[in-house]
């Protein structure tokens, strides 16, 4: 059994209590991890505070900081095959997606080093002859980053990557399914030379996550998970009013016209799909598809679901790999049998294979005649789409925004002007036209409605982790006239 670590305050703890990591691929222990605790949180986070205030990092130019996560992103890169070994074995996602994955990690680091000094204040043409004024861009302080299993590495560059480049410490909170890429990613960050208490890595589960979004140190939270975990982020961070952006889920919508071209349809519908296990927050588990064009998409889809390379998650040519929980694959056969129950026709898959590990397969489920089905509502976050028919493009709309999710949207359609109205209408934090599930460090991500608040990526981000400090200062040396009136 391999054994984790928690990294707090620059060093690598064992911690008190421990738990086993399960392999997705055959549902065994692998290696232990350490289990944190309260105390252990209000340790990382008080470590993180007194970082925060000290010379060390608070005394660092902004093109220190950069290179500092410039020097990340190189060990990042450097460590690639591990890490993308590790989230492999952890998780159960396909070595070819957490390979390929790791190098846009790096890319993330870059992108906020380039940042860091570009951070910039203003100077305000006031109107008042005898001010200067000026607005200083400061870190907010502790960021406590909480991310669920799924993208571990890639959703902690979001949140670290920004909140550094802005002078932040951190304390990150691992999911406790599968953390072993992000505990690993832990020595890379004392590599780099952060100094101690910048960075605290450590996993635990909801009790960790409370104590940690309730922290009276804490203030700025970056929550990526579902919509409930982030209620109780909410009500947690309520007590110390801490500034919190939401990254949840969704059920996008995959709108597909009759002008569209098919084969590209239908392969970004297995990217938005059927990649990764389905365990994709901006999965485009909706097709909307135009009735006259849907049997002939359907049949390149199943075609594709059955013709699928499903297997261990470390072969190179595996397409679809094991779920990473066996309670996920459990909740994602509940939900089909209950769509199933409320009308919707199971087209393919839909039963898990009778193998080791928590594999689930390929699954289409036409759901015609089931408009109140779960599988329209609910994220499964597995590798199940549901297939609904549209005449017109008002109805392939109305359809779309049936969702209290709003996180992504995909559109196929030849027509310019059909795709500029549809970006339009769509309530959806990310458009994607002729593609799907395109990301890079230079666009921001985020969702409306229940997928949540603030965006990830971007400059916005960096600005996301600063607070604004205007500066007044009288340039005149005569007295000041009336005290007794503003000016
Ligand atoms: P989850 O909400 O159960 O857990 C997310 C994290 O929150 C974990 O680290 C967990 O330990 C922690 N947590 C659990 N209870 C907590 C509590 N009471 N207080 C504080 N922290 C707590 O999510 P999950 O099941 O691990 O991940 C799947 C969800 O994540 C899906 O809804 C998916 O769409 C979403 N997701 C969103 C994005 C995005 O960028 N929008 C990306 C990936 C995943």
């Amino acid at each position: 059994m391999e054994r984790f670590c928690h990294y707090i305050d620059g060093a690598f703890e064992e911690g008190a209590a421990r738990f086993s990591s399960l392999d997705p691929a055959t549902g065994a222990p692998w290696a232990e991890m350490p289990l944190a605790s309260a105390a252990d949180v209000d340790r990382a986070v008080r470590a993180a505070d007194r970082a925060f205030r000290s010379a060390p990092w608070a005394g660092l130019t902004a093109t220190a900081r950069g290179r500092l996560l410039s020097r990340l992103a190189e060990l990042v890169a450097g460590a690639a095959p591990r890490l993308a070994a590790l989230e492999t074995r952890d998780t159960g996602k396909i070595i070819r997606e957490t390979s390929a994955q790791i190098a846009y990690v790096a890319d993330y680091y870059r992108y906020y080093a380039g940042l860091a000094d570009k951070i910039e204040g203003a100077h305000l043409p006031i109107d008042k002859p005898d001010m200067e004024v000026w607005l200083r861009r400061e870190p907010v302080g502790v960021v406590a980053a909480v991310v669920p299993w799924n993208s571990q590495l890639f959703l902690a560059a979001v949140k670290l990557g920004p909140a550094l480049a802005a002078g932040c410490t951190v304390v990150l909170k691992a999911s406790e399914d599968g953390p072993a890429p992000l505990l690993e990613f832990a020595r890379l960050v004392d590599a780099a030379g952060f100094p101690p208490g910048v960075v605290n890595i450590l996993t635990g589960g909801p009790e960790a996550g409370q104590a940690l979004a309730s922290h009276p140190l804490v203030a700025r939270i970056a929550f990526t998970g579902g919509p409930e975990t982030a209620r109780h982020i909410v009500r947690a961070a309520a007590a110390n009013l801490a500034q919190i952006s939401l990254e949840l889920g969704g059920k996008s919508p995959f709108v597909v016209f009759d002008d569209a071209d098919l084969d590209s349809a239908a392969n970004a519908q297995v990217a938005g799909i059927f990649a990764a296990t389905g365990q994709s927050c901006v999965a485009g588990s909706r097709l909307l598809v135009q009735r006259g064009v849907k049997d002939a998409l359907l049949d390149r889809l199943v075609a594709r679901a059955q013709s699928v390379a499903l297997g261990p998650p470390d072969r190179m040519e595996t397409e679809v790999g094991p779920l990473c929980t066996r309670r996920q694959r459990e909740r994602i056969g509940g939900l089909i049998a209950q769509s199933v129950a409320a009308g919707a026709r199971l087209i393919v898959g839909g039963t898990p294979p009778d193998r080791p590990g928590f594999y689930f397969p390929p699954t289409i489920l036409d759901c015609s005649d089931a408009p109140g089905a779960p599988a329209l509502r609910e994220e499964f976050f597995g590798p199940v789409l549901s297939v609904v028919p549209f005449d017109s493009e008002a109805e392939a709309l109305r359809l779309a925004n049936a969702t209290d999710y709003g996180l992504a949207a995909g559109v196929f359609t030849r027509s310019l002007t059909r795709a500029h109205r549809m970006v339009r209408g769509l309530r959806a934090g990310v458009v994607w036209v002729n593609t799907y599930r395109a990301v890079s460090p230079v666009a921001p991500f985020g969702g409306f409605g229940l997928s949540g608040y603030g965006r990830e990526g971007g400059l916005a981000a960096a600005l996301d982790y600063t607070a604004v400090k205007t500066v007044w200062l009288r340039t005149s040396d005569d007295p000041i006239p009336d005290p007794f009136v503003m000016r």
